[in-house]
Formats: structure tokens, sequence, C-alpha cells
């Protein structure tokens, strides 16, 4: 499973890149794309995510992946269309001198912060005291919440 790895360079160039911003906040949430032809399995990604992600700054963060559609660029009638999966001839006339284009990148497109609201409320003021560090394992009572905001269905017009 080559996502672990994966997984693993993202979780440091995001730490690099939260450093580099010089916050130290937790990471609550992260935005990818994930090609749909960059031989990366999502689900075997958010897998590998969990795995990894707890004792890191994005032990929290909500991991957001987008999978955008490659094109297929005709040679022959330079069509472009929006191939879901790969394909070897061209949708409209089926030339097989295609090209694809995108899909194939694992992009890392935004980190939200925690510090980031904070940062301009109070100036960077870290809750935590040094020395007394939390003992973890006890949040065993939060449960996930279930998705909302998919209540938008018309009752049938009578
Ligand atoms: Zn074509």
């Amino acid at each position: 499973m080559h996502e672990l790895s994966i997984v693993q360079a993202l979780i440091e160039e995001v730490q690099k890149q939260v450093e580099a911003a010089g916050c130290q906040g937790r990471v609550v949430k992260l935005r990818l794309q994930i090609g749909r032809f960059s031989g990366v399995a999502v689900e075997a990604f958010r897998f590998a995510f969990e795995m990894t992600r707890p004792g890191t700054p994005l032990a929290d963060a909500e991991l957001e992946i987008e999978e955008p559609a490659a094109q297929c660029v005709c040679q022959t009638c330079a069509r472009c269309s929006p191939v879901e999966e790969l394909v070897l001839a061209c949708p409209y006339c089926g030339s097989p001198e295609i090209r694809l284009e995108g899909g194939q990148d694992l992009i890392l497109e935004s980190i939200e912060l925690e510090d980031a609201t904070s940062l301009e409320a109070t100036s960077c003021e870290k809750p935590e005291t040094p020395g007394a560090e939390k003992s973890g394992g006890t949040d065993a009572d939060r449960t996930p919440l279930p998705p909302e905001g998919r209540t938008d269905r018309n009752p049938p017009p009578n």
C-alpha cells in the first residue's frame, strides 16, 4: 500500500508549511485534490491517513478530498472531453490519438489552522501550560456527527 508513504510525506509537508507560516495550531481542515489517474486510491489514502495522524497536528483534521476528472484531448478532432475513467479513444470521433490531461496529481489545496482565527482575535495565545501535559485517551465519548444539510427534499405536490 503505497498510500501510506504518500500520507506520511503529505503530513510532513503540512507540518513544514504550518511551521513556515509561524503557526503552531492544530490543523482543522485539509483540502486535497487526488486526480483519478494519480494512482492513489482515495479509500486507501483515507485509511492510511487515519492510521498515521494520531500524534500529529492533523490528529483532528477534517480531510476533504476532491477527485477532479481528467480531460481527454483529441489530436484528431481537437475536442476536449472530461473523462472519469481511462479511455483509449476519443468519445466524439473514436480516434485513438488522444492525450489525457490532468487528473494525475495529488495537490495539497489548503490547510486550515485552528490558529488562524485566534491569531486575529488574540495574539496567538496558547491555552496549554508547559509542563502539564494532557493525558490523552479520554475522549472516547466523542461521537462523530452525522452529515447534515442534505434534507432539502421537497414533499411531492398534491
Ligand atoms: Zn476526436
